[in-house]
């Protein structure tokens, strides 16, 4: 597509200053609100994207010979800058993902969680010495930055995804080139402004709008040593395979299908208010949604006469109104899809209790709204049960017992996120232990961990050894080196043939 008249134009950020694309090729950006064209963003060209990698290899000496002291006092600086454009970031996320302001609000602190945890660089940086391995000889280690890293970030989390990727890595030392989503991508230039006034070095940040082309060229670039992708299943896999196949470290979280159990003893009305906000909050467009409610034993009628209510209550309307719960879909591909999986979930059978297809927000009739969907009586061979809707809608399994629920979530390809409400705590400790997903939560819908805890998925979820930020970003943004020295009047005269040994 090429560029419109008059229409704003989003582009690259590259050695601390916007680069306007040079490619020719430009995508649409859309108000999901209202359906209207607010932008257009330049697609990066190979050529653009080797820009931005030799700025930031030409930037990288000096960031990785900067004490990790200074690299954090510019992590605080930037934490400030944040909380003074909160508003201003979230109000850029409803606009063009058009989820609620206050969730967007959400995302923004979440994200900021990292930047705090990453403020403490000097702390997890440290590393373990052993004094006098025998004969004056120390062994101890260091963890020392890869080089030029980059991200790859979904539409769902334009702020909160790229900040569980960069302050963990270039407070270790690197330079970072994010590649955000194509569809909001306005929030990256506003970060990027705010890491440049917070006095992070030209060069260190830097953003590559674009699309599988721009993917492609940081994919196939010797010196990107590093690739955290967060996305879909599908696109996941294939930066793991071809980053992987290149030699490159490789984070790749992918999609989800995220079951909340409840058990007969749960406290329901609980159960139920975890469900409709985890299931239509952000209209389902999270990788910890809640697409699948398993009712265990008796509990199913009661669950499913609530949910029901509660899906069809819901308010929906532009996410810039205080009083919205649930915002439009992202594009109208993507309420076309969500849509047809609905029709399919009829056609094989799913009980279609509320139907959000059709619906209509008043003065916003050209906006991309899917309404609260609720199926019942769903089975595992279903295609809404097997695949990511990534939309508002709510399948509910029915399972005679725990073993049941647990043996179904364990089948399923995805492994992210799971939930299990009960008043039990030894069904709780023993459903944690025994489920096959890489985050729990017990009572807890959307179990997100802390940013000292790492976040990730298990199975077809993610690719790849290291989880998101915490230790875990910590350990995939550095390279450990062991190191062992001795002094000129502790060695011992001659060659030594034999194995070194401690003595
Ligand atoms: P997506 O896979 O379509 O896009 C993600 C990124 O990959 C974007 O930057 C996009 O430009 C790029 N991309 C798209 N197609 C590509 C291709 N063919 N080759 C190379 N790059 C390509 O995902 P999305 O629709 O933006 O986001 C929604 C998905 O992300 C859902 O599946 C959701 O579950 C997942 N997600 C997962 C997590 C997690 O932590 N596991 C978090 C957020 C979102």
């Amino acid at each position: 597509m090429s560029l419109t008249l008059n229409t704003p134009q989003i582009n690259h950020f590259i050695s601390g200053a916007l680069a306007t694309g040079r490619s020719e090729r430009y995508s649409d950006v859309y108000n999901p609100a209202t359906g209207a064209v607010v932008a257009q963003v330049a697609l990066a060209s190979a050529q653009e994207v080797d820009k931005a990698v030799a700025g930031a290899r030409a930037a990288f000496p000096a960031w990785a010979e900067t004490s990790p002291l200074r690299r954090a006092r510019i992590m605080f600086k930037f934490k400030e800058l944040l909380e003074q454009h909160h508003d201003q970031l979230a109000a850029l996320i409803t606009r063009e993902h058009g989820k609620v302001f206050s969730d967007a609000k959400g995302e923004v602190v979440r994200g900021i969680e990292v930047v705090e945890f990453a403020c403490g660089i000097p702390h997890l940086l440290k590393t373990s010495h052993t004094d006098n391995i025998g004969g004056g000889i120390d062994n101890w280690n260091l963890r020392q930055p890869l080089g030029v890293v980059a991200g790859i970030t979904p539409f769902n989390f334009p702020v909160m995804v790229p900040m569980w990727m960069f302050p963990v890595a270039i407070a270790c030392g690197n330079c970072f080139i994010l590649k955000p989503s194509e569809r909001d991508p306005s929030a990256s230039l506003l970060i990027a402004g705010l890491l440049k006034q917070a006095g992070l070095p030209d060069g260190v940040f830097n953003v590559v709008q674009g699309d599988k082309t721009a993917v492609d060229a940081l994919l196939a670039h010797p010196d990107v040593q590093a690739l955290s992708f967060v996305g879909s299943t599908p696109i996941a896999e294939y930066i793991y395979t071809e980053g992987a196949r290149r030699g490159k470290r490789v984070q790749a979280l992918g999609g989800a299908k995220n079951h909340l159990v409840v058990m007969p003893d749960a406290d329901l009305e609980q159960a139920v208010d975890a469900l409709v906000g985890a299931a239509y909050g952000s209209a389902g467009e999270r990788c910890m949604a809640i697409s699948v409610a398993v009712a265990v034993g008796d509990v199913a009628d009661r669950l499913v006469e609530r949910l029901a209510q509660r899906a069809a209550a819901l308010k929906i309307g532009n996410g810039d109104q205080a009083d919205s719960e649930m915002g439009p879909l992202v594009t109208a591909v993507h309420k076309a899809k969500v849509e047809a999986y609905i029709a399919k979930g009829v056609e094989e059978g799913a009980r279609l209790l509320v139907d959000g297809r059709g619906h209509s927000v008043a003065g916003h009739e050209n906006g991309f709204f899917v309404g609260g969907t609720l199926f019942d009586r769903v089975t595992p061979d279903m295609t809404i049960y097997k695949e990511e809707i990534f939309g508002p809608v709510l399948s509910v399994v029915r399972v005679p017992d725990l073993a049941s629920a647990v043996e179904l979530v364990n089948a399923h390809e995805f492994g992210n996120g799971v939930s299990l409400f009960t008043s039990d705590g030894g069904v709780a400790r023993a459903f944690s232990r025994q489920i096959q997903v890489g985050m729990v939560g017990i009572n807890v819908p959307i179990p997100v961990p802390m940013a000292w805890h790492s976040f990730g998925g298990w199975k077809r979820s993610l690719f790849g050894d290291h989880h998101a930020y915490g230790e875990e970003g910590i350990r995939f943004y550095t390279r450990y080196k062991s190191i062992m020295q001795r002094w000129p009047d502790s060695i011992a005269k001659g060659a030594e043939f034999t194995m070194p040994v401690a003595k």
